[in-house]
């Protein structure tokens, strides 16, 4: 079970919803782990707790995904705390659920920043201290290779900018050992997706499972993908929809 023993992760956004049961999952799984969170710092704490009580070490770091000042502060903090960064998962995330002629530019520059900019700078910064057997792993969306719903047209965007940004950057970090590999989410009950909202019964419906996802059914294939067993995954979209987009 201590298949993460002496390494460290940074989750980004990782006081709710799926990056919490990330964060608790590579935690688990023997990981020293950094979360960040923008606003909520008693969520974030919360977590922190949670981890400490089952044996594990965590931190919290309040950075803001669009600020890129912010975001290379927690990578620095994370290594300087703990010495090492083997697996970053940018996970930060947000959508403005809106058509496409509602949504304004102000709106789309806010989805843009957290969802692709963030993550770009994230990477950018982790980089820096990534060794051999490094780990990059984004979680995008379903919606970023199909989009079955109307209302996420700018979000979806994002999530296919992330989609190839992880193909990409692939190809460039492969030769120093660090993999790079895109986790695609189906509807996933979190605060951002709730499975009882008014946008969730098409999702539901589109699922071939027909259900909403569990964050740690997220959380277990993001551990398979930080774990040593992935070693040759790369470049890769890894859906986890409930059969969504089948
Ligand atoms: P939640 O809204 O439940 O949780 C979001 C987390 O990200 C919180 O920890 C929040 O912290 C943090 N966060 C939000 N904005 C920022 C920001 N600007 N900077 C740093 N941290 C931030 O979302 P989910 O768990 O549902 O989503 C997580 C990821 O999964 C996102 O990238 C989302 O796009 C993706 N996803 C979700 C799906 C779903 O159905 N739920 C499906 C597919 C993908 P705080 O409270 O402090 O803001």
């Amino acid at each position: 079970m201590s298949q993460l023993a002496n390494k460290v992760a940074l989750v980004t956004g990782g006081s709710r919803g799926i990056g919490a049961a990330i964060a608790k999952r590579l935690a688990a799984d023997g990981a020293s782990v950094a979360i960040t969170y923008a606003k909520d710092a008693s969520a974030a704490s919360a977590v922190v707790k949670a981890i400490e009580l089952d044996g594990g070490r965590a931190i919290a770091i309040q950075a803001d995904a669009a600020d890129v000042g912010a975001v290379k502060g927690a990578v620095e903090k994370t290594f300087a705390t703990f010495g090492r960064l083997d697996v970053l998962v940018n996970n930060a995330g947000t959508a403005i659920p809106k058509t496409f002629e509602e949504t304004t530019l102000e709106e789309m520059d806010r989805v843009i920043d957290i969802n692709v900019r963030g993550t770009l700078a994230a990477t950018q910064a982790a980089l820096k201290y990534m060794k051999s057997g490094g780990r990059i792993i984004m979680t995008g969306s379903a919606v970023g290779e199909r989009v079955l719903t109307p209302g996420l047209v700018a979000y979806s965007a994002t999530k296919g900018a992330v989609k190839m940004f992880a193909q990409g950057l692939s190809r460039e970090v492969g030769s120093r050992g660090i993999t790079v590999n895109n986790v695609q989410p189906g509807p996933i009950d979190t605060d951002l997706n709730p499975a009882a909202g008014d946008w969730a019964v098409p999702q539901k419906a589109a699922t071939a499972l027909d259900r909403y996802g569990h964050v740690e059914e997220v959380a277990a294939l993001v551990a398979f993908v930080a774990g040593p067993e992935s070693s040759y995954i790369t470049g890769a979209n890894l859906t986890v929809d409930g059969g969504m987009n089948a």
